[in-house]
Protein backbone atom coordinates (compact mmCIF):
# COMPACT_ATOMS: atom_id res chain seq x y z
CA UNK A 1 0.00 0.00 0.00
CA UNK A 2 1.45 3.25 -0.70
CA UNK A 3 0.28 6.92 -0.35
CA UNK A 4 -0.28 10.07 -2.77
CA UNK A 5 -1.59 13.42 -1.84
CA UNK A 6 -4.96 14.68 -2.96
CA UNK A 7 -3.88 17.65 -4.64
CA UNK A 8 -1.70 15.18 -7.03
CA UNK A 9 1.88 16.24 -6.54
CA UNK A 10 3.62 13.95 -4.62
CA UNK A 11 5.64 10.07 -5.52
CA UNK A 12 3.68 7.05 -4.05
CA UNK A 13 5.30 6.87 -1.00
CA UNK A 14 5.38 4.00 1.75
CA UNK A 15 2.74 4.59 5.46
CA UNK A 16 6.35 5.01 7.32
CA UNK A 17 7.02 7.84 5.73
CA UNK A 18 3.82 9.87 5.55
CA UNK A 19 4.04 9.49 9.35
CA UNK A 20 7.12 11.74 9.57
CA UNK A 21 5.71 15.00 7.44
CA UNK A 22 2.79 17.56 8.07
CA UNK A 23 1.63 18.44 4.77
CA UNK A 24 2.34 16.40 1.27
CA UNK A 25 5.20 18.63 -0.79
CA UNK A 26 2.72 20.19 -2.62
CA UNK A 27 0.29 21.29 0.23
CA UNK A 28 -2.06 18.85 0.19
CA UNK A 29 -2.44 15.94 2.77
CA UNK A 30 -1.73 12.12 1.95
CA UNK A 31 -4.03 9.29 1.50
CA UNK A 32 -4.30 5.67 0.66
CA UNK A 33 -3.97 5.09 -3.30
CA UNK A 34 -6.88 2.93 -2.70
CA UNK A 35 -8.78 1.86 0.82
CA UNK A 36 -8.68 -1.68 1.33
CA UNK A 37 -11.91 -4.24 0.90
CA UNK A 38 -12.46 -5.82 4.12
CA UNK A 39 -15.54 -8.71 3.38
CA UNK A 40 -17.89 -9.61 5.57
CA UNK A 41 -16.08 -12.85 5.65
CA UNK A 42 -13.04 -11.53 7.08
CA UNK A 43 -14.92 -9.03 9.63
CA UNK A 44 -16.30 -12.08 10.95
CA UNK A 45 -13.22 -13.88 11.28
CA UNK A 46 -12.03 -10.88 13.60
CA UNK A 47 -14.93 -11.25 15.81
CA UNK A 48 -12.86 -13.12 18.17
CA UNK A 49 -9.91 -10.87 18.03
CA UNK A 50 -8.97 -8.37 21.22
CA UNK A 51 -8.23 -5.01 20.75
CA UNK A 52 -4.75 -5.23 20.13
CA UNK A 53 -5.13 -7.75 17.45
CA UNK A 54 -8.35 -6.26 15.90
CA UNK A 55 -5.69 -3.26 15.53
CA UNK A 56 -3.04 -5.30 13.96
CA UNK A 57 -5.44 -6.25 11.54
CA UNK A 58 -6.91 -3.41 10.61
CA UNK A 59 -3.80 -1.04 10.69
CA UNK A 60 -2.08 -4.04 8.50
CA UNK A 61 -3.83 -3.20 6.00
CA UNK A 62 -2.55 0.61 5.34
CA UNK A 63 0.89 0.10 7.08
CA UNK A 64 2.15 -2.56 4.81
CA UNK A 65 5.71 -1.78 5.37
CA UNK A 66 5.78 -2.41 8.65
CA UNK A 67 6.36 -6.25 9.60
CA UNK A 68 3.61 -8.09 10.83
CA UNK A 69 5.37 -9.52 14.45
CA UNK A 70 6.90 -5.31 14.91
CA UNK A 71 3.11 -4.26 14.18
CA UNK A 72 1.98 -6.43 16.63
CA UNK A 73 4.19 -5.87 19.34
CA UNK A 74 3.07 -1.92 18.83
CA UNK A 75 -0.16 -2.43 19.14
CA UNK A 76 -0.13 -4.62 22.25
CA UNK A 77 2.37 -1.72 23.80
CA UNK A 78 -0.02 1.06 23.04
CA UNK A 79 -3.24 -1.01 23.93
CA UNK A 80 -2.19 -2.75 26.73
CA UNK A 81 -3.51 -2.41 30.76
CA UNK A 82 -1.17 0.52 31.24
CA UNK A 83 -2.54 2.55 29.34
CA UNK A 84 -5.91 1.17 28.83
CA UNK A 85 -6.86 -0.32 32.27
CA UNK A 86 -10.71 -0.76 31.30
CA UNK A 87 -11.25 -4.46 30.19
CA UNK A 88 -12.13 -4.23 26.43
CA UNK A 89 -10.29 -1.28 25.79
CA UNK A 90 -13.19 0.23 24.31
CA UNK A 91 -16.35 -0.30 26.12
CA UNK A 92 -19.91 -0.20 24.98
CA UNK A 93 -22.39 1.22 27.44
CA UNK A 94 -26.11 1.74 26.38
CA UNK A 95 -27.90 4.34 27.46
CA UNK A 96 -31.43 5.93 26.93
CA UNK A 97 -33.16 6.36 23.28
CA UNK A 98 -31.76 3.22 21.40
CA UNK A 99 -28.29 5.01 21.76
CA UNK A 100 -24.95 3.64 22.75
CA UNK A 101 -22.11 5.11 23.51
CA UNK A 102 -18.55 3.91 22.36
CA UNK A 103 -15.93 4.53 24.86
CA UNK A 104 -13.25 5.89 23.64
CA UNK A 105 -11.46 8.05 26.51
CA UNK A 106 -10.10 5.22 28.97
CA UNK A 107 -6.53 6.56 28.03
CA UNK A 108 -3.96 7.82 30.23
CA UNK A 109 -5.24 11.34 29.23
CA UNK A 110 -9.09 10.86 29.00
CA UNK A 111 -9.90 11.93 25.80
CA UNK A 112 -9.96 9.93 22.30
CA UNK A 113 -6.71 11.41 21.17
CA UNK A 114 -5.04 8.78 23.65
CA UNK A 115 -7.00 6.10 20.95
CA UNK A 116 -4.36 7.72 17.78
CA UNK A 117 -1.57 9.15 19.58
CA UNK A 118 -0.70 6.19 21.64
CA UNK A 119 -0.06 3.99 18.17
CA UNK A 120 1.37 6.96 16.90
CA UNK A 121 3.99 7.27 19.53
CA UNK A 122 4.84 3.32 19.36
CA UNK A 123 4.72 3.92 14.96
CA UNK A 124 6.79 6.96 15.18
CA UNK A 125 9.69 5.27 17.03
CA UNK A 126 10.09 2.38 15.03
CA UNK A 127 9.62 4.92 11.55
CA UNK A 128 12.59 6.89 12.97
CA UNK A 129 14.48 4.38 14.00
CA UNK A 130 14.39 2.92 10.82
CA UNK A 131 15.50 5.90 8.74
CA UNK A 132 17.72 6.89 11.08
CA UNK A 133 15.90 10.33 12.26
CA UNK A 134 14.85 12.19 14.74
CA UNK A 135 12.02 14.37 15.55
CA UNK A 136 11.46 17.19 18.00
CA UNK A 137 8.00 17.96 18.38
CA UNK A 138 7.23 21.13 19.01
CA UNK A 139 3.68 22.57 19.91
CA UNK A 140 1.32 24.92 21.68
CA UNK A 141 -1.01 23.45 23.67
CA UNK A 142 -4.50 25.00 25.90
CA UNK A 143 -4.49 21.80 27.64
CA UNK A 144 -5.97 18.92 26.09
CA UNK A 145 -3.68 18.58 23.05
CA UNK A 146 -0.76 18.29 24.09
CA UNK A 147 -1.09 15.99 26.94
CA UNK A 148 -2.31 13.19 24.47
CA UNK A 149 1.28 13.99 22.57
CA UNK A 150 3.49 14.09 25.82
CA UNK A 151 1.94 10.31 27.24
CA UNK A 152 2.14 9.16 23.82
CA UNK A 153 5.26 10.44 23.17
CA UNK A 154 7.29 10.05 26.79
CA UNK A 155 10.19 7.85 26.49
CA UNK A 156 10.25 7.04 23.26
CA UNK A 157 13.56 7.01 21.40
CA UNK A 158 14.67 9.30 18.58
CA UNK A 159 11.80 11.77 20.01
CA UNK A 160 11.53 14.73 22.32
CA UNK A 161 8.53 16.87 22.79
CA UNK A 162 8.59 20.92 23.40
CA UNK A 163 5.17 21.45 24.39
CA UNK A 164 4.18 25.24 25.37
CA UNK A 165 1.44 26.26 27.56
CA UNK A 166 -0.18 29.55 28.78
CA UNK A 167 0.78 30.39 32.29
CA UNK A 168 -1.68 30.18 34.86
CA UNK A 169 -4.61 29.48 32.55
CA UNK A 170 -4.81 25.70 32.91
CA UNK A 171 -6.55 24.08 35.10
CA UNK A 172 -4.98 22.34 38.46
CA UNK A 173 -5.48 18.90 36.84
CA UNK A 174 -4.27 19.96 33.54
CA UNK A 175 -1.37 21.44 34.91
CA UNK A 176 -0.71 18.24 37.17
CA UNK A 177 -1.30 16.11 34.41
CA UNK A 178 1.22 17.20 31.99
CA UNK A 179 3.79 18.51 34.45
CA UNK A 180 4.53 15.22 36.92
CA UNK A 181 5.93 13.71 33.67
CA UNK A 182 9.12 12.64 34.89
CA UNK A 183 10.87 11.52 31.50
CA UNK A 184 14.01 13.25 30.08
CA UNK A 185 12.60 13.88 26.24
CA UNK A 186 9.26 15.40 27.68
CA UNK A 187 9.88 19.63 28.23
CA UNK A 188 6.84 21.84 29.92
CA UNK A 189 7.25 25.22 28.95
CA UNK A 190 4.84 27.74 30.91
CA UNK A 191 4.87 30.46 28.50
CA UNK A 192 3.96 34.48 29.91
CA UNK A 193 1.12 34.84 27.95
CA UNK A 194 -2.23 32.82 26.39
CA UNK A 195 -2.63 30.27 24.10
CA UNK A 196 -2.07 32.48 20.92
CA UNK A 197 1.10 33.90 22.13
CA UNK A 198 2.20 30.37 22.21
CA UNK A 199 1.11 29.35 19.16
CA UNK A 200 3.02 32.21 17.40
CA UNK A 201 6.07 31.31 18.87
CA UNK A 202 5.49 27.80 17.49
CA UNK A 203 4.77 29.52 13.91
CA UNK A 204 7.54 31.61 14.65
CA UNK A 205 10.39 28.60 15.13
CA UNK A 206 8.79 26.26 12.53
CA UNK A 207 8.63 29.20 10.35
CA UNK A 208 12.31 29.35 10.10
CA UNK A 209 13.29 26.86 7.89
CA UNK A 210 16.95 26.76 8.73
CA UNK A 211 16.40 26.38 12.40
CA UNK A 212 13.50 23.35 11.82
CA UNK A 213 16.44 21.61 9.53
CA UNK A 214 18.96 22.47 11.99
CA UNK A 215 16.76 20.79 15.03
CA UNK A 216 14.37 18.22 13.10
CA UNK A 217 11.32 20.42 14.90
CA UNK A 218 7.98 18.45 13.65
CA UNK A 219 4.48 18.45 14.79
CA UNK A 220 2.24 15.23 15.67
CA UNK A 221 -1.36 17.30 14.63
CA UNK A 222 -4.59 16.12 13.75
CA UNK A 223 -3.49 15.56 10.07
CA UNK A 224 -1.15 12.93 10.68
CA UNK A 225 -2.75 9.59 8.51
CA UNK A 226 -0.83 7.67 11.04
CA UNK A 227 -3.80 9.17 13.20
CA UNK A 228 -6.45 8.54 10.90
CA UNK A 229 -5.45 5.01 10.37
CA UNK A 230 -5.16 4.51 13.77
CA UNK A 231 -8.45 5.54 14.29
CA UNK A 232 -10.43 3.31 11.93
CA UNK A 233 -9.99 0.81 14.45
CA UNK A 234 -12.57 1.14 16.94
CA UNK A 235 -15.53 1.56 13.46
CA UNK A 236 -14.61 -2.06 13.16
CA UNK A 237 -14.63 -2.71 17.08
CA UNK A 238 -17.71 -0.64 17.91
CA UNK A 239 -19.41 -2.62 15.01
CA UNK A 240 -18.24 -6.37 15.87
CA UNK A 241 -19.33 -5.59 19.74
CA UNK A 242 -22.90 -4.05 18.52
CA UNK A 243 -23.47 -7.28 16.88
CA UNK A 244 -21.68 -9.79 19.37
CA UNK A 245 -25.76 -10.44 20.37
CA UNK A 246 -27.22 -11.29 17.00
CA UNK A 247 -27.70 -14.62 15.59
CA UNK A 248 -24.57 -15.87 13.35
CA UNK A 249 -26.96 -15.86 10.08
CA UNK A 250 -27.96 -11.90 11.12
CA UNK A 251 -24.55 -10.47 11.43
CA UNK A 252 -23.29 -9.80 7.91
CA UNK A 253 -24.89 -7.09 6.30
CA UNK A 254 -26.42 -5.30 9.96
CA UNK A 255 -26.19 -2.19 10.06
CA UNK A 256 -25.42 0.46 12.77
CA UNK A 257 -25.17 4.51 12.33
CA UNK A 258 -22.73 6.46 13.84
CA UNK A 259 -22.62 9.79 15.59
CA UNK A 260 -19.36 11.70 16.10
CA UNK A 261 -18.63 14.88 18.05
CA UNK A 262 -16.67 16.57 15.76
CA UNK A 263 -14.15 19.63 15.25
CA UNK A 264 -11.29 19.09 12.48
CA UNK A 265 -12.86 15.94 11.17
CA UNK A 266 -10.10 13.69 11.60
CA UNK A 267 -12.36 10.91 13.65
CA UNK A 268 -14.92 11.60 12.04
CA UNK A 269 -12.83 10.74 8.63
CA UNK A 270 -11.75 7.65 10.18
CA UNK A 271 -15.16 6.48 9.92
CA UNK A 272 -16.05 7.58 6.58
CA UNK A 273 -12.79 5.06 5.61
CA UNK A 274 -14.03 2.43 7.91
CA UNK A 275 -17.34 2.31 5.92
CA UNK A 276 -15.65 2.62 2.73
CA UNK A 277 -13.69 -0.70 3.86
CA UNK A 278 -16.44 -2.45 3.97
CA UNK A 279 -18.10 -2.11 8.12
CA UNK A 280 -21.88 -2.28 7.36
CA UNK A 281 -22.10 1.82 8.93
CA UNK A 282 -25.83 3.10 7.82
CA UNK A 283 -25.05 7.12 8.56
CA UNK A 284 -22.27 8.58 9.58
CA UNK A 285 -23.84 11.81 12.04
CA UNK A 286 -21.63 15.12 12.29
CA UNK A 287 -22.07 16.49 15.69
CA UNK A 288 -21.08 20.28 15.78
CA UNK A 289 -21.12 22.49 18.71
CA UNK A 290 -21.57 26.82 18.50
CA UNK A 291 -18.94 26.29 15.44
CA UNK A 292 -20.99 24.79 12.97
CA UNK A 293 -19.36 25.22 9.79
CA UNK A 294 -19.38 21.48 9.14
CA UNK A 295 -22.73 21.33 9.76
CA UNK A 296 -23.51 24.09 7.15
CA UNK A 297 -21.58 22.31 4.58
CA UNK A 298 -23.33 18.77 5.37
CA UNK A 299 -26.82 20.38 5.14
CA UNK A 300 -26.18 22.96 2.03
CA UNK A 301 -23.23 21.72 -0.11
CA UNK A 302 -21.37 25.20 0.73
CA UNK A 303 -18.17 25.17 2.66
CA UNK A 304 -17.03 28.62 4.41
CA UNK A 305 -14.47 28.16 6.86
CA UNK A 306 -14.39 31.08 9.59
CA UNK A 307 -11.82 33.37 10.83
CA UNK A 308 -10.18 32.64 14.09
CA UNK A 309 -11.76 35.79 15.28
CA UNK A 310 -15.15 34.47 14.32
CA UNK A 311 -14.24 31.36 16.40
CA UNK A 312 -16.79 31.17 19.72
CA UNK A 313 -14.69 29.51 23.19
CA UNK A 314 -17.74 27.18 23.71
CA UNK A 315 -17.97 24.65 26.84
CA UNK A 316 -16.98 21.81 24.42
CA UNK A 317 -14.10 23.47 23.87
CA UNK A 318 -12.20 20.50 21.86
CA UNK A 319 -14.74 21.07 18.87
CA UNK A 320 -13.85 25.27 18.97
CA UNK A 321 -13.17 24.76 15.07
CA UNK A 322 -14.07 26.63 12.06
CA UNK A 323 -11.41 25.32 9.65
CA UNK A 324 -11.47 21.30 9.52
CA UNK A 325 -8.04 20.43 8.29
CA UNK A 326 -8.89 16.76 7.35
CA UNK A 327 -11.79 17.78 5.49
CA UNK A 328 -9.43 17.75 2.23
CA UNK A 329 -9.24 14.24 2.24
CA UNK A 330 -13.07 13.62 2.47
CA UNK A 331 -13.71 15.74 -0.76
CA UNK A 332 -11.23 14.38 -2.40
CA UNK A 333 -13.41 11.08 -2.70
CA UNK A 334 -16.71 13.46 -3.29
CA UNK A 335 -14.88 14.63 -6.12
CA UNK A 336 -13.90 11.34 -7.57
CA UNK A 337 -10.23 11.10 -6.29
CA UNK A 338 -9.34 14.11 -8.93
CA UNK A 339 -6.85 15.77 -7.61
CA UNK A 340 -6.88 18.74 -10.51
CA UNK A 341 -10.38 19.03 -9.34
CA UNK A 342 -9.73 19.22 -5.36
CA UNK A 343 -6.49 21.50 -5.97
CA UNK A 344 -9.13 23.88 -7.69
CA UNK A 345 -12.12 23.98 -4.80
CA UNK A 346 -9.00 24.72 -2.29
CA UNK A 347 -8.03 27.75 -4.80
CA UNK A 348 -11.69 29.10 -4.34
CA UNK A 349 -11.34 29.15 -0.29
CA UNK A 350 -7.68 30.74 -0.72
CA UNK A 351 -9.78 33.38 -3.24
CA UNK A 352 -13.28 33.87 -2.30
CA UNK A 353 -13.19 31.88 1.02
CA UNK A 354 -15.54 29.43 0.13
CA UNK A 355 -16.41 26.98 -2.27
CA UNK A 356 -19.98 24.96 -2.87
CA UNK A 357 -20.71 21.91 -4.19
CA UNK A 358 -24.14 22.15 -3.42
CA UNK A 359 -25.27 20.27 -6.86
CA UNK A 360 -23.44 17.67 -5.52
CA UNK A 361 -25.45 17.54 -1.90
CA UNK A 362 -27.82 14.69 -2.70
CA UNK A 363 -24.57 12.53 -2.62
CA UNK A 364 -23.29 13.40 0.60
CA UNK A 365 -26.04 11.41 2.19
CA UNK A 366 -27.03 8.69 -0.44
CA UNK A 367 -23.60 7.60 -1.46
CA UNK A 368 -21.13 8.28 1.65
CA UNK A 369 -24.21 8.27 4.35
CA UNK A 370 -23.20 12.02 6.14
CA UNK A 371 -26.02 13.73 8.01
CA UNK A 372 -25.13 16.22 10.70
CA UNK A 373 -26.54 18.11 13.46
CA UNK A 374 -25.24 21.22 15.39
CA UNK A 375 -25.81 21.34 19.45
CA UNK A 376 -25.90 24.52 21.54
CA UNK A 377 -24.21 25.38 25.46
CA UNK A 378 -28.03 24.72 26.54
CA UNK A 379 -28.24 21.39 24.59
CA UNK A 380 -25.18 20.35 26.47
CA UNK A 381 -26.38 21.05 29.90
CA UNK A 382 -30.02 19.52 29.00
CA UNK A 383 -28.75 16.21 27.77
CA UNK A 384 -26.24 15.76 30.17
CA UNK A 385 -29.05 15.96 32.66
CA UNK A 386 -31.36 13.82 30.85
CA UNK A 387 -28.83 11.09 30.53
CA UNK A 388 -27.69 11.25 34.14
CA UNK A 389 -31.54 11.47 34.98
CA UNK A 390 -32.29 8.45 32.45
CA UNK A 391 -29.25 6.26 33.35
CA UNK A 392 -26.79 7.45 36.36
CA UNK A 393 -24.46 8.18 33.90
CA UNK A 394 -22.26 11.17 33.51
CA UNK A 395 -21.51 12.20 30.01
CA UNK A 396 -18.73 14.74 28.98
CA UNK A 397 -19.75 18.05 27.17
CA UNK A 398 -18.44 17.07 23.86
CA UNK A 399 -19.94 13.43 23.84
CA UNK A 400 -23.28 15.27 25.54
CA UNK A 401 -23.29 17.33 21.50
CA UNK A 402 -23.10 13.96 19.97
CA UNK A 403 -25.99 12.50 22.16
CA UNK A 404 -28.04 15.55 21.36
CA UNK A 405 -27.56 15.17 17.51
CA UNK A 406 -27.81 11.80 17.29
CA UNK A 407 -30.88 11.62 18.24
CA UNK A 408 -32.27 13.43 15.83
CA UNK A 409 -31.23 11.06 13.66
CA UNK A 410 -32.12 7.64 15.58
CA UNK A 411 -34.11 5.31 12.66
CA UNK A 412 -35.97 2.08 14.00
CA UNK A 413 -34.12 -1.07 14.24
CA UNK A 414 -30.58 0.47 13.60
CA UNK A 415 -28.39 0.89 16.98
CA UNK A 416 -27.29 4.40 17.04
CA UNK A 417 -23.63 4.85 18.70
CA UNK A 418 -22.43 7.74 19.76
CA UNK A 419 -18.56 8.21 19.94
CA UNK A 420 -17.27 8.91 23.45
CA UNK A 421 -14.57 11.53 23.15
CA UNK A 422 -13.71 12.50 26.47
CA UNK A 423 -14.45 11.79 30.56
CA UNK A 424 -16.89 14.29 31.91
CA UNK A 425 -14.27 14.77 34.70
CA UNK A 426 -11.74 17.01 32.68
CA UNK A 427 -14.86 19.56 32.74
CA UNK A 428 -16.58 20.01 35.94
CA UNK A 429 -18.31 23.43 35.67
CA UNK A 430 -20.61 22.52 32.86
CA UNK A 431 -21.20 18.75 35.24
CA UNK A 432 -21.92 20.97 37.79
CA UNK A 433 -23.92 23.38 35.95
CA UNK A 434 -26.13 20.28 34.45
CA UNK A 435 -27.00 18.27 37.48
CA UNK A 436 -25.33 20.14 40.65
CA UNK A 437 -22.70 17.32 41.31
CA UNK A 438 -19.04 17.35 40.58
CA UNK A 439 -18.14 14.27 37.73
CA UNK A 440 -15.43 13.00 40.23
CA UNK A 441 -12.33 11.92 39.50
CA UNK A 442 -10.66 8.43 39.15
CA UNK A 443 -8.50 7.88 42.12
CA UNK A 444 -5.04 7.28 39.62
CA UNK A 445 -5.57 10.61 38.34
CA UNK A 446 -6.42 12.44 41.94
CA UNK A 447 -3.05 11.80 42.86
CA UNK A 448 -1.35 13.27 39.98
CA UNK A 449 -2.48 16.52 41.96
CA UNK A 450 0.05 15.93 44.71
CA UNK A 451 3.29 15.03 42.00
CA UNK A 452 5.86 17.05 42.26
CA UNK A 453 6.06 19.45 38.53
CA UNK A 454 8.40 19.76 35.95
CA UNK A 455 7.89 23.01 34.05
CA UNK A 456 10.33 25.88 33.29
CA UNK A 457 8.83 29.51 32.77
CA UNK A 458 9.37 31.19 30.16
CA UNK A 459 8.79 34.62 28.79
CA UNK A 460 7.04 35.45 25.41
CA UNK A 461 10.44 35.61 23.77
CA UNK A 462 11.37 33.53 20.41
CA UNK A 463 15.11 33.76 20.83
CA UNK A 464 14.75 32.25 24.63
CA UNK A 465 12.71 29.28 23.14
CA UNK A 466 15.51 28.93 20.30
CA UNK A 467 18.01 28.80 23.16
CA UNK A 468 16.10 26.19 25.00
CA UNK A 469 15.14 24.20 22.41
CA UNK A 470 19.10 24.12 20.56
CA UNK A 471 20.48 23.07 24.01
CA UNK A 472 18.08 20.60 24.44
CA UNK A 473 16.71 18.96 21.04
CA UNK A 474 17.48 14.87 20.15
CA UNK A 475 20.03 14.80 17.65
CA UNK A 476 20.44 12.01 15.19
C1 LIG B 1 -10.26 16.43 19.38
C2 LIG B 1 -11.58 16.28 20.03
C3 LIG B 1 -12.78 16.30 19.27
C4 LIG B 1 -12.81 16.58 17.79
O1 LIG B 1 -12.24 15.54 17.02
P1 LIG B 1 -11.79 15.81 15.50
O2 LIG B 1 -11.04 14.60 15.12
O3 LIG B 1 -10.92 17.04 15.55
O4 LIG B 1 -13.03 16.01 14.70
C5 LIG B 1 -13.97 16.07 19.93
N1 LIG B 1 -14.00 15.88 21.28
C6 LIG B 1 -12.88 15.86 22.03
C7 LIG B 1 -12.99 15.65 23.49
C8 LIG B 1 -11.63 16.04 21.43
O5 LIG B 1 -10.52 16.03 22.19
Amino acid sequence: MKYISTRGGMDPAPFSETLLEGLAPDGGLTIPERLPDVSAEILEGWRGLDYAGLATEVIGLFATDIPRDELARMCRDAYGPENFPTAGVVPLTPIDGGVTLVGLSEGPTLAFKDMAMQFLGQALEYALARSGRVLNVLGATSGDTGSAAEYALRGKEGVAVFMLSPQGRMSAFQRAQMYSLTEDNIHNIAVAGVFDDCQNLVKALSGDLAFKRAHSLGTVNSINLGRIVAQVVYYFWAWLRATDALPVADRGDFEVSVTVPSGNFGNILSGHFAKSMGVPIRRLVLAANENNVLDDFFRTGAYRPRSAADTHATSSPSMDISKASNLERFVYDLVGRDPERLAALWRELDGPGFFDLSAELPRFAEEFGFASGTSTHADRVATIRAVHAATGIVVDPHTADGVKVAREHVEPGVPMLVLETAKPAKFPEIVREAIGEDPGMPEHLAELLGLPQHVTEMADDAAELRDFIAARAVTP
